[in-house]
């Protein structure tokens, strides 16, 4: 087989992989998601404006890439259905021919977006801030078996038991446990008409393509979604998401666990956001993170927790996802501060340390801070490494230094075009 490439998170995610994915499909054919579901929110500027991808591939705009959701996405019909019709009133091409979805991936129900919110609010004060979207209901349910395949929709005397039997069980848990109101069949005859037929025709062997595309040397690219500090394995447990992130992972989720990742690139941001609660050593407070939201247009739905860029994160990271090669982001947002602070080591209980402890032991860690030189200039428009301030080159190679790794793109604005591409 040949070998195939992954682009993925090497932080806590929304490092700005959706704008890279969208920049290097014009070197692939194909772009698959291996895991994660509608909880992801990539954004993407090119020729159709601003456009939020959720459980799309960030490949979709490019004519002639075929984009894959394998078997180990969490497959969220409502979420998507609304995500292509946005995508195609926005005049992006959008058939079976250039979208398939696996016929092995789970469905996400309408019975895990509401447990994801009853066991939020049961929570309170403890809750871990998710996306609502019924990621950690969903895949807990998958590691149960307790979910229904994309392919049953085409087997209606196997789905319709199935069902019955899984809304059963759920009806248990909502109201004996939660005291919520039952999902009754009507409910789900619904939600099948309307959100799962017309998903019917981009159902397919996504694995058989794919093994196929490859035999036919057709470029292959994973897309991750979250970054290596939420893997459920190896990140910041329990503040993780709910499948792995890993590229190691990748070829399992997207249907072909025989091939090779040979190529990956992590995304890193010049700078630490961090969504939803849980340890994270280097987040600035008050007026200092309200300046650093704001120039980096840090604003989603849920706060984005900001702080400066946290090297001992990025190594693990970096190492986790046995990257390659690195495309740093945002790095014309430092350009906008006075000087920029970096975490360059922790301090645990007094004593320093080079690399991630222990997750229990995460919060007990304060960071140690260099201060490096601000470029103080905008270098939105700078194209080349050698039109680059000296601090900027500085900031990179202190980096690069430190994790051990070639930063080969640095991308100066959210525009497809504005990179600088190294070597
Ligand atoms: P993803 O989930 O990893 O794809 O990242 P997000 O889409 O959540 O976050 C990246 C955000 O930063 C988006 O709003 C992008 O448009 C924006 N962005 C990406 N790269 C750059 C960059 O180099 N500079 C600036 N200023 N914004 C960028």
């Amino acid at each position: 087989m040949d070998p195939c490439s992954a682009i993925v998170g090497i932080n806590w995610g929304d490092e700005g992989k959706g704008r890279m994915v969208d920049l290097l499909t014009e070197d692939f054919d194909v772009v698959v998601r291996y895991q994660g579901g509608g909880n992801a929110g990539h954004t993407v500027i090119n020729e159709y404006g601003e456009c939020v991808l959720h459980l799309l591939p960030s490949g979709v705009f490019r004519p002639g890439v075929v984009n894959v959701l394998g078997n180990g996405v969490a497959l969220d019909p409502e979420n998507l259905l609304a995500e292509i019709n946005t995508l195609k009133e926005k005049g992006v091409k959008i058939t079976p021919d250039n979208v398939k979805i696996s016929n092995r991936a789970s469905l996400l129900m309408p019975w895990h977006r509401k447990l994801d919110v009853l066991e939020e609010t049961r929570l309170g004060e403890k809750k871990f801030d998710t996306t609502k979207k019924g990621i950690a209901p969903f895949y807990s349910d998958k590691y149960q078996k307790k979910t229904i395949l994309a392919g049953e929709l085409f087997y209606p005397d196997v789905l319709r038991p199935h069902l019955n039997d899984l809304r059963e069980w759920k009806n248990l848990i909502l109201t004996g446990v939660y005291g919520a109101d039952p999902v009754t069949e009507e409910e789900i005859d619904a939600w099948l008409e309307k959100y799962c037929e017309p998903l019917k025709p981009f159902i397919q062997d996504t694995g058989a393509y794919l093994t196929d595309a490859n035999r036919r040397h057709k470029r292959i690219l994973f897309e991750g979604q979250l970054g290596a500090l939420r893997d459920l394995d190896f990140g910041i447990y329990p503040f993780t998401t709910s499948s792995n992130v890993l590229a190691r992972y990748a070829p399992i989720g997207a249907g072909m666990p025989g091939v090779n990742v040979e190529r990956i690139i992590g995304v890193v941001k010049a700078y630490s956001s961090c969504v939803g609660a849980g340890p994270f050593v280097c987040e600035m407070f008050g007026e200092e993170a309200e300046h650093l939201r704001q120039i980096g247009g840090e604003h989603g739905k849920r706060v984005r927790r900001v702080g400066p860029l946290d090297l001992v994160a990025t190594r693990y990271g970096v190492k986790l996802q046995s990257t390659t090669e690195i495309a740093l982001t945002k790095l014309d947002v430092l350009g906008k501060m006075d000087e920029i602070p970096v975490c360059v080591r922790y301090n645990l209980d007094g004593k320093e340390i080079d690399d991630m402890p222990f997750p229990a032991l995460v919060s007990r860690c304060k960071p140690v801070i260099k201060t490096m030189k601000s470029w103080k200039c905008d270098i939105s428009d700078v194209r080349s490494w050698w039109e680059l301030p000296q601090e900027a080159k500085d900031y990179v190679k202190l980096i690069e230094d430190s994790v051990g790794v070639v930063i080969k793109w640095i991308s100066v604005g959210p525009e497809r075009n504005s990179i600088i591409r190294r070597g």
